[in-house]
């Protein structure tokens, strides 16, 4: 999950934001999500995900929804932009639609996918990808 902020999220705080849903059963969907045909950009991002942290998934067994005319969305752990899941469903990414064209939201999103996992282990978020706040703005 990424945590809304629009100046600068400390990446020890966002250490701290790492409860994912892990295979129990899912959790209710934010209020209004609607489930989405993924863009075709976002194949190119998933391509460009499994090449910077060497891993891969298969994208079309994730389901995607987006949050229409919202900024964030709330959850469990306060608002969001974008929300990941493995539920014993299968996998879910929730995006809040102001965010839904924004590579780094959609693409750290995918890294907890391809990780398959909650939490920001600093090797794949930081340095292999720069898929976190802190670290994509200083690799602009
Ligand atoms: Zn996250």
């Amino acid at each position: 999950m990424l945590q809304y902020k629009p100046a600068l999220l400390s990446l020890s705080l966002l250490g701290t934001l790492a409860a994912c849903e892990m295979l129990g059963p899912p959790g209710e969907l934010p209020t209004n999500a609607q489930l989405m045909v993924a863009p075709q950009q976002y194949r190119d991002w998933w391509e460009a995900t499994e090449a910077c942290s060497g891993r891969e998934g298969d994208f079309d067994a994730i389901e995607w929804y987006v949050v229409p005319g919202v900024e964030t969305f709330e959850t469990e752990a306060g608002p969001k932009v974008g929300l990941w899941s493995h539920s014993s469903e299968g996998m879910r990414v929730v995006v809040a639609d102001g965010y839904a064209e924004n590579e780094l939201v959609v693409r750290h999103e995918m890294l907890h996918a391809l990780l398959d996992r909650g939490g920001h282990p600093e090797e794949f978020f930081a340095t292999r990808c720069n898929l976190t706040w802190e670290s994509w703005s200083s690799s602009e």
